[in-house]
């Protein structure tokens, strides 16, 4: 039902693309070049990484140098994630449009507010959130209102096209806003289940939905699990029984397993984001995907 409604949408919003140039649009995650081909019909669309990547670290290799100079307009989440990789693309595609402060580069981590903020005096230098937890896309609500920032960027820098945007934006907020309402319903059943997890990628899920993440097998974000920590989380796992360990699928999931084996706690392997090319290749498919898994598990 849900696919013949998006193929529907998809359809009528083609008929909306008129003549104006298209644009080149390069993002830094793939769930944001999902948005984007919805909200900018027509448009070309480039992620620099997949779901198989982990975005905190990609090389600047020449081939995404040279999408980057072409691009009209660059969508990252911003809040530290692409520090690692972004400002060699930048420099070396020395595409005007998309420097830091130009309409062209849209940091969104800048238009919400973001989770697990500290204070830069307690960080370790390996830390790698910065400015609080940037996976902000796996939050419906947080993606509602950025959805409305992306179309907004859109309308200012194609003006030609402002209509077809606005009106891609309203269809897709109309969808969203009903996937919604079938999400909450299936996150009541998930409220103050327990989970172990993996770096943070999950945090905007498990705090929307009401779940718990009572431990975490990475020491601090980016830094690798170890087996002394996971050792030292085990008699926790043991007395509070979490309902699953959950990784996601470009992670070494070794210390997951381990603990799984030791526990006996179900070992989740999930999608962090969107596979463009496989089946879950927007956010609509990844949150449906995503909590049939975690209601599954229980
Ligand atoms: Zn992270």
């Amino acid at each position: 039902m849900l696919r013949i409604a998006s193929k529907l949408f998809a359809l009528s919003l083609l008929a909306l693309v008129n003549t104006a140039q298209a644009l080149t649009i390069f993002t830094c995650e793939p769930e944001w070049a999902a948005l984007s081909e919805e909200l900018a019909p027509g448009a070309k669309v480039f992620s620099a990484t997949h779901v198989y990547q982990d975005p905190h670290y990609i090389e600047a290799r020449p081939s995404l140098i040279s999408k980057l100079a072409k691009a009209d307009l660059v969508i990252c989440s911003g809040a530290g994630l692409e520090s690692g990789w972004l400002p060699a693309l930048q420099k070396r595609a020395a595409n005007r449009k998309v420097i830091d402060g130009a309409d062209g580069m849209l940091y969104l981590s800048q238009y919400i507010k973001t989770i697990d903020q500290h204070e830069t005096e307690f960080f370790s230098t390996k830390h790698v959130h910065p400015e609080g937890n940037p996976h902000f896309h796996l939050d419906p609500d947080r993606v509602l209102k950025l959805a409305l920032v992306i179309s907004q960027r859109l309308q200012r820098i194609d003006s030609d096209s402002q209509q077809l945007y606005q009106q891609a934006f309203e269809q897709w907020q109309k969808h969203w806003q009903k996937s919604m309402e079938q999400w909450q319903q299936q996150a009541m059943t998930l409220i103050g289940q327990p989970v172990v997890v993996q770096h943070t990628s999950f945090s905007y899920l498990i705090k929307w939905a009401g779940m718990d993440a009572i431990a975490d097998l990475e020491p601090e974000p980016g830094v690798p699990p170890t087996m002394a920590h996971a050792q030292s989380l085990i008699d926790d796992a043991r007395q509070e029984q979490p309902v699953a360990i959950i990784t996601n699928w470009y992670q070494n999931d070794r210390a997951a397993r381990w603990m799984s084996d030791k526990t006996g706690v179900k070992h989740l392997n999930l999608p962090a984001t969107v596979d463009l090319k496989g089946d879950i290749n927007n956010l609509q498919r990844l949150f449906d995907y995503l909590l049939i898994q975690l209601q599954e598990v229980q």
